[in-house]
């Protein structure tokens, strides 16, 4: 496996452990919005799993035995992938039916990995900023896009095809690296996905446009599980879910 891949996932929300020691004196609100790795807390809601963890390969390797014992029980068919089949989640509050071959239920159950570490920042992003829970309730938290195409890395010739979400998005945010950081030092960047030209004008800006292709998401909200692919419309959806709350319960006479 290469090294990457064995990182938690590099992206905006992440501090990577080198920057700790720097990131000190400032703490701005970005600065305090970025969670360190070491206080990542993962919660397994497969049947009536509690399981716990604090390192994202290990969860994702638990729950990855939660879906092959699920799938071993159809038969020898339904693992080899030689079939398509009916295969029903049984993730906590999901009731989704996932119609196809075993690799298809794979991208599925590890989505809901990848979707607990982003309800994990937005929890922390809530904390740090102070802003009071979303008020849509919890019915939805653990309902998750559906999937129907491979997760393919189309960056050059890559072709790289990938069944854990989480690893197919750090994999895409690695090819970002081999732009060098400095905007002056090479002048514009041009996006190397398949059939996209794209000029753009900073690494930061690559970054964020790669995850267009990817349809790639930062956070989620802890409370509902909505999806959002910058921290800005996570906060906006809080502020509107405050915003409408205090409209609708606000007295008369106030
Ligand atoms: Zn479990
Ligand atoms: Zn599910
Ligand atoms: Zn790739
Ligand atoms: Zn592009
Ligand atoms: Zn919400």
């Amino acid at each position: 496996m290469p090294a990457w891949s064995q990182r938690e996932l590099d992206q905006e929300n992440i501090m990577p452990v080198n920057d700790l020691a720097s990131a000190e004196p400032k703490k701005s609100k970005k600065v305090l919005r970025k969670a360190v790795d070491t206080d990542f807390c993962y919660v397994c809601e497969w049947c009536d799993c509690t399981h716990q963890s604090s390192s994202m390969n290990e969860f994702n390797h638990h729950v990855g035995l939660h879906r092959r014992a699920y799938t071993q029980h159809l038969g020898p068919k339904a693992e080899l992938g030689e079939e398509e089949f009916i295969f029903y989640c049984q993730w906590r509050d999901c009731h989704s039916q996932i119609e196809g071959k075993v690799e298809d239920f794979a991208r599925h159950v590890y989505y809901h990995t990848f979707h607990q570490y982003l309800k994990f920042l937005g929890r922390h992003i809530q904390k740090v900023d102070g802003m009071e829970p979303c008020g849509l309730g919890s019915l939805s938290r653990n309902m998750i896009p559906e999937l129907p195409e491979k997760l393919m890395c189309r960056w050059q010739d890559c072709n790289m095809v990938y069944d854990n979400p989480y690893i197919f998005y750090s994999h895409v945010a690695h090819h970002s690296e081999e732009i060098p950081k400095d905007r002056r030092s090479k002048g514009p960047i041009v996006c190397k996905w398949e059939g996209c030209k794209t000029v753009l004008k900073s690494w930061y800006k690559i970054r964020e446009h790669m995850r267009s292709h990817t349809q790639a998401k930062v956070v989620a909200c802890p409370t509902c599980g909505s999806l959002f692919a910058n921290n800005t419309r996570f906060i906006d959806h809080l502020m509107r879910q405050l915003q409408t709350g205090e409209s609708l319960g606000g007295s008369p006479g106030v």
